[in-house]
């Protein structure tokens, strides 16, 4: 490995103090692990051998009621070693025990690197145990990276600093945040936007049962009751989205709605998605809209209707498989980044469309 010839009088600098491999919670949803960990692990996993050898380790944190039947299942999808802490007191997310745990199991792990998903519960964890470790965070990362990194003001250089990038300035710009000085180096990221491994069954790994060492101010929140959601949309687990923007209006959406009740009469899964315009102007539920602050979903069809492709909105849907715009602007956009490209009124294109999914025609995923 050949470095800046110009940083060459800089001294290389190893802070980890002992500190290897990567830490990924692995948040429970419902009785089921989230998929945003298994994504986690599988990135996890890509980046490792950027690391020395000693730390190319995968560990996972699992924290709950009687948790430890999920443990084999997160090896299956790439950890190597498995943190269980298992406690009645736990059967749902709480806070201060929850950051206890992790930051106990980092002073045990001592991870160099510690990944949470950018979900509710990671923004409420992540940051707590970044600022009680005097570590750092890097929130929102859609991409990551190890590598060289000079620091001419510290004049200290680093072989293998964990590069954590996301979007900046309304993504227009994208922003790599390093900071190897203290460890671990930490990161939230948005779901969805990794991939999860294959699941190999036959993969083996250790799991170890953890004890926090809890305050007895920890459990000062009690729990009276949890009133879950009843709706079960789901955009990052569809196989199509239908997302509609602005140029739509209210009666738009109908005409919308009335195309995914038919793709999934067909018995393909399928889900409404939105622009931000379209959620602003009250068309449509802000839980449907897609972007940089809505969800972001790597479908194997995304067809997009009357939606300019603003950079906020594309961030979202990028990673789409095959994505087929509908729109009557020929300049917009959202052509920049299709596959198919319809220029015309919705109204002409939309009516003959779903006519042809209730006569029985189905998208092909492949
Ligand atoms: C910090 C920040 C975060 C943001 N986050 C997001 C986000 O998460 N998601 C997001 O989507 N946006 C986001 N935005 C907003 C984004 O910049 C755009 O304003 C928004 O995406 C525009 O939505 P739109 O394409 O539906 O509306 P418009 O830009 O108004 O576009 C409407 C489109 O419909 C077409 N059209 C109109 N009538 C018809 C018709 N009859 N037939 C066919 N086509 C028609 C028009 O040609 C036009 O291209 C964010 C902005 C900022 C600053």
């Amino acid at each position: 490995m050949s470095y800046p010839e110009k940083d060459s009088k800089i001294p290389f600098v190893d802070l980890r103090d002992g500190a290897r491999g990567i830490m990924v919670w692995a948040p429970l949803d419902g009785d089921k692990i989230s998929e945003a960990a298994f994504e986690l692990i599988g990135e996890a996993n890509r980046q490792k051998s950027k690391l020395d050898e000693d730390s190319q380790k995968i560990i996972a944190v699992l924290i709950g009621k009687e948790v430890d039947k999920h443990a084999q299942e997160l090896i299956h999808y790439g950890a190597d070693i498995v943190y269980v802490i298992e406690d009645d007191r736990l059967e749902e997310y709480l806070t201060l025990p929850f950051v206890t745990s992790l930051i106990d199991v980092i002073n045990e792990a001592k991870p160099e690197i510690a990944l949470f998903a950018a979900s509710t519960l990671g923004r409420d964890l992540a940051p707590r145990i970044a600022a009680k470790m005097n570590c750092g965070l890097s929130a929102d990362c859609t991409e990551f990276d190890i590598g060289y990194y000079a620091n001419r003001k510290r004049n200290q250089r680093f072989k293998k600093a964990f590069k954590m990038i996301r979007p900046s300035f309304g993504e227009s710009k994208l922003a790599t945040i390093i900071g190897p000085f203290n460890y671990p180096q930490m990161a939230t990221a948005r779901p969805g936007v990794f991939r999860k491994l294959d699941k190999d069954s036959s993969r083996t790994g250790e799991v170890i049962k953890f004890q926090p060492k809890w305050q007895e101010g920890d459990f000062a929140v009690e729990l009276i009751e949890t009133v879950r959601s009843s709706d079960s949309l789901d955009l990052t687990k569809a196989d199509i989205i239908v997302a509609g923007g602005f140029g739509l209006g209210k009666e738009g959406f109908d005409m919308l709605n009335e195309l995914v009740a038919a793709i999934r009469a067909n018995g393909q899964n399928v889900e409404l998605g939105a622009s931000r315009a379209a959620v602003d102007a009250g068309f449509v539920e802000y839980k449907h809209q897609i972007g940089q602050t809505g969800k972001t979903v790597r479908p194997a069809i995304y067809i997009a209707v009357a939606i300019s492709g603003a950079v906020q909105h594309i961030a979202g849907m990028k990673e789409s498989a095959k994505i087929i715009a509908i729109n009557h602007d020929p300049s917009a956009n959202i052509f920049l980044s299709s596959d198919f490209g319809i220029v015309n009124d919705y109204q002409e294109v939309l009516p003959e469309l779903i006519k042809q999914v209730k006569a029985g025609y189905k998208f092909d995923l492949d």
